[in-house]
């Protein structure tokens, strides 16, 4: 028995990682393959239809890759360098494509040259580049969302307004490109169906736009956003994502679309966190738990950890991640900040949002287990900031215990 910050990791814990961690005598993070590989299996039965390109910055390790791709799957790729390694993982070229709006002239030429053919865009600056530096190639225009109900909204940075949509597929067909789909991304961690909702409205509109203009596109690209399980918000409440609802509403969203275009439309979908976040767990340790008055006066508890924001735990702005302690169990438990190691102030969790409960007796290099934190982890990671190094990662084995590849 373990105590747990909150409540039971109950079904969010499976079997394999439980193993795998309670094994590991060192930091680490620990995968279960066979779980991300059976998320990616439950997802393509709830959408059939829709195909999967993985949002490979989500966890760029080539197992994840070479796994995904023998089931079917595709990558989303941010640029020559994600392109190379889902190449070198085994993904076939033609279910790559570069899905960053955001690309210089070389970044174009290189992606070009290693084969792909299908880009984004988001703009006619980049669609002129694209007709210099990937001439004849495929593109889908990804259209803004307002990211309401999402943990990250993806602010302004991607995406334009209907109007601009079709006034850029307009020039891509002039420069002698492919006008081959539209795209959305409805914000990281979406938690609701309606955001969905809006999506395919205004995809429909521009597809109606369009195919007035006899531009008939032949793919829909739906994105990311579809959300982790496992996650508590900011203050600590579990974060339920109404997963059922959520691809109900992209099902009848895929049926309202094709009737709108009229002909054959395909859809691919972008999960990153979705597929990974779950299935990955990291095996850290308490630096120290201790209690002291702070310049605000107010005497608080603070627990440090061996991991933090900048080895694996980037998001820990935006996230309460779940906690087990399995080396106590009951007792008394205390209210603290939890933080990283550093001598940073930004590598804690916000305390103004809400104390974390504790085992009061933790000491130092006691094991804790931190649960659904398999996405941004190996990727999001600093080189070593103050010498914390970046997490090392193992796989768990459905047979027990872990392995190192
Ligand atoms: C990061 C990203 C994704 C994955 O987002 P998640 O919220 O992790 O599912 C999908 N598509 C694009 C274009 C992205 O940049």
């Amino acid at each position: 028995m373990s105590a747990v910050a909150g409540s039971a990791p109950g079904a969010l814990l499976g079997a394999p990682l439980a193993a795998a961690l309670a094994a590991a005598t060192e930091d680490r993070i620990v995968y279960d393959l066979a779980g991300i590989e059976e998320r990616h299996d439950t997802l393509r039965r709830e959408l059939p239809g829709v195909e999967v390109r993985f949002a490979m910055k989500a966890c760029p390790l080539d197992e994840v890759l070479t796994a995904l791709a023998r089931r079917g799957a595709g990558a989303d790729a941010a640029g020559p360098g994600e392109v190379e390694q889902a190449l070198r993982a085994g993904v076939p070229v033609a279910r790559i494509h570069y899905g960053n709006t955001v690309k210089s002239d070389r970044n174009i030429a290189d992606a070009h040259r290693l084969g792909i053919r299908t880009f984004a865009t988001d703009s006619v600056q980049d669609v002129a580049a694209l007709a210099v530096h990937a001439p004849g190639a495929r593109v889908f225009c990804r259209v803004a969302t307002a990211g309401t109900g999402a943990v990250w909204g993806l602010s302004d940075k991607f995406g334009c307004s209907p109007d601009d949509a079709v006034r850029v597929m307009e020039h891509a067909r002039d420069a002698g490109l492919v006008p081959a789909g539209l795209s959305v991304h409805v914000g990281s961690q979406q938690m609701t169906g309606e955001a969905w909702h809006a999506a395919v409205e205004d995809l429909g509109e521009v597809l109606r736009r369009l195919d007035r203009r006899g531009i008939r596109v032949d793919h829909v690209n739906l994105g990311g956003g579809l959300p982790a399980l496992g996650y508590r918000d900011r203050r600590g409440t579990p974060l339920d994502p109404p997963l059922d609802k959520i691809f109900a509403v992209i099902r009848e969203g895929t049926d309202e679309l094709r009737r709108i275009h009229g002909g054959p439309l395909d859809f691919v979908i972008e999960p990153g966190r979705h597929l990974v976040a779950d299935h990955g767990a990291i095996r850290a340790h308490v630096a120290r738990l201790t209690e002291r008055r702070g310049a605000d006066g107010e005497r608080r508890h603070w627990l440090y950890l061996s991991c933090g924001k900048f080895n694996g735990l980037y998001e820990m702005d935006g996230l309460q991640y779940r906690l087990v302690f399995p080396t106590h169990s009951g007792g008394p438990t205390v209210r603290a900040v939890v933080a990283g190691p550093t001598c940073d102030s930004d590598d804690a969790y916000s305390h103004e949002e809400g104390l974390v409960p504790v085992p009061a007796a933790l000491a130092s290099g006691d094991p804790v287990w931190i649960l659904s934190s398999g996405a941004y982890a190996t990727s999001y990671t600093t080189v070593g900031f103050n010498g914390f190094a970046p997490l090392p990662h193992t796989w768990a084995d459905r047979a027990g215990g872990d392995r190192r590849r």
